[in-house]
């Protein structure tokens, strides 16, 4: 029986990420995954391959809409060819896929494809898809198994026009109706994609706003920016029923007066979250305890009910996100090697990559009022910045959230044009603990969209915008 100091069950971002820094620190490490190619839901039908399709409706969109007013004319018809897309596509995953595996070798990871199952708490059998089975021993685990979307109950997904954000990432036409069940990251980002291609797409959310568990303000501008370009939202409605006739997919849901609302479209995208993944794994044969809703119960050093085994990213609590599930990885690693990692969750920065970006990180003015904090607003639109108003990216702004009395920022949250990039800043400045006018006396190039940061900084610290 081959012996392990780490196994590592499934290999997305986690997991690979976990397996490679085992492996810098002298452990001999196994990366288990059941899939064909490695990197998990992030490279395979999450993160990258999401980022593809909006980066080329994005470009068909601009050429469209944009060009022109820059000056630009194309003459002839303007098309694009969706096939073309996904398969523009389907070359980034495969790319992106091969290096996950290149870097196992590199770091002389042994990769062993099959479903892994736990026979006890240090062995584990692995069943490829064919051959036989092996037994391998590990002294310590880390389940990585992820997550799979979730549904309604009432609700059966079929895969051709019900579907999930697997198959909206394969789709062989663009929808004519799009109807999206859930107003989070997933369906917004994906609804977009076919909203720039032609689709008319309606939004259906249960609470009374989109993008719900970020600041509020995030997603009443979204809500705006979104409209305008020409999305439908049902917000407060809750869906009731789904069903299939022909070609047509029938949603039906009950208004906020009571009512009922009856949508007719092509196809259904059910986009109402994802739910961890712990099928096959066995594991009760190694002790492993799970929660009410499926996640697998950790402490605070993400270890298990059971000690040598440990558990991080979508399949245990807190944010499903690629980069939450890397910082947890190499932090189990390097609490095996005896280093003493930390990770400060209120710093993990929150993405969406809609036109326009909306990207948060810290507490929401949400949850400083229900927490009782006092803090202070510094908030920027970027209309008022002249790198906007050069490339025409004019909508949204930066808000700065800080402690009244310590000006330390509690929360920056940002929507435009380059928000998932220009985050980075604000956790940078967070994990320093900085206050908002630290952030202000620091130079910013000009021209940037980052000068809408240190303007919102100033503007939280004594209102001192200096372009407002
Ligand atoms: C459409 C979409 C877009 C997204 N966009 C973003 C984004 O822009 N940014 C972001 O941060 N996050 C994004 N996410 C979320 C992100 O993909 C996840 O948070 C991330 O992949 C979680 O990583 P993980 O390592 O925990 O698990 P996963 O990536 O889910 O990987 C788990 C792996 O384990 C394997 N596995 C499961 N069980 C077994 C078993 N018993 N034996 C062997 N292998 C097994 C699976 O096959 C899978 O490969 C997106 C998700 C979706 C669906």
């Amino acid at each position: 029986m081959k012996k392990y100091d780490i196994a590592v069950i499934g290999s997305g971002p986690g997991g690979y990420v976990a397996a490679i820094r085992a492996a810098q620190l002298g452990f001999k490490t196994a990366l288990i995954e059941k899939y064909n190619t490695l990197g998990g839901t992030c490279l395979n039908v999450g993160c990258i391959p999401s980022k593809a399709l909006l980066d080329s409706s994005h470009h068909y969109d601009d050429t469209v809409k944009h060009l022109d007013a820059h000056g630009i004319t194309i003459s002839g018809e303007i098309s694009f060819s969706l096939e073309k897309m996904i398969a523009r596509k389907n070359e980034v995953v495969a790319q992106t896929c091969a290096g996950v595996q290149f870097l196992m070798d590199k770091n002389k990871v042994d990769v062993l494809k099959g479903v892994g199952s736990f026979l006890s708490k240090n062995e584990i059998q692995v069943t490829p898809n064919e051959g036989a089975a092996e037994t391998i021993e590990a002294t310590y685990t880390i389940i990585a198994t992820g997550s799979k979307p979730a549904s309604l109950p009432f609700i059966t997904i079929d895969k051709e026009r019900i579907i999930t954000s697997t198959e909206a990432l394969g789709l062989k036409e663009v929808p004519q109706h799009l109807i999206v069940i859930g107003g989070g990251v997933i369906g917004l980002e994906l609804g977009q994609v076919y909203q720039r291609l032609g689709a008319k797409v309606s939004v259906v959310e249960y609470t009374d706003s989109i993008i719900p568990t970020m600041d509020r303000g995030l997603g009443r501008e979204l809500t705006k920016v979104l409209k305008k370009q020409g999305f439908g939202f049902y917000t407060g409605h809750q869906v009731k029923e789904v069903t299939r006739e022909g070609d047509t997919v029938i949603v039906k849901a009950t208004t906020p007066k009571g009512e009922e609302l009856s949508l007719e479209g092509d196809y259904c995208l059910v986009a109402v979250g994802r739910r961890p993944y712990t099928e096959g794994l066995n594991l009760g044969a190694a002790g492993v305890t799970t929660d009410e809703r499926g996640r697998v119960i950790v402490n605070d050093h993400l270890q298990t009910s059971v000690g040598n085994i440990y558990a991080i990213g979508d399949v245990v609590r807190g944010a499903m996100l690629a980069h939450k599930a890397e910082e947890e990885g190499v932090l189990v690693v390097e609490q095996l090697a005896g280093q003493k990692p930390h990770i400060d969750y209120n710093c993990i920065p929150g993405v969406v990559y809609t036109t326009p970006e909306v990207a948060s990180v810290g507490k929401s003015e949400e949850q400083l009022k229900a927490e009782g904090v006092s803090y202070k607003v510094g908030q920027f639109a970027f209309r008022a910045l002249g790198r906007a108003r050069a490339s025409m990216e004019t909508d949204g702004f930066v808000k700065i959230l800080a402690d009244t009395k310590t000006d330390e920022v509690l929360g920056v949250h940002i929507i435009g044009a380059r928000a998932a990039d220009i985050i980075a800043e604000a956790v940078t400045a967070m994990e320093f603990r900085a206050s908002a006018e630290d952030i202000a006396r620091i130079c910013h190039a000009h021209p940037t969209f980052t000068e809408a940061v240190k303007e919102a900084a100033l503007a939280a610290t004594e209102n001192r915008a200096i372009h407002a």
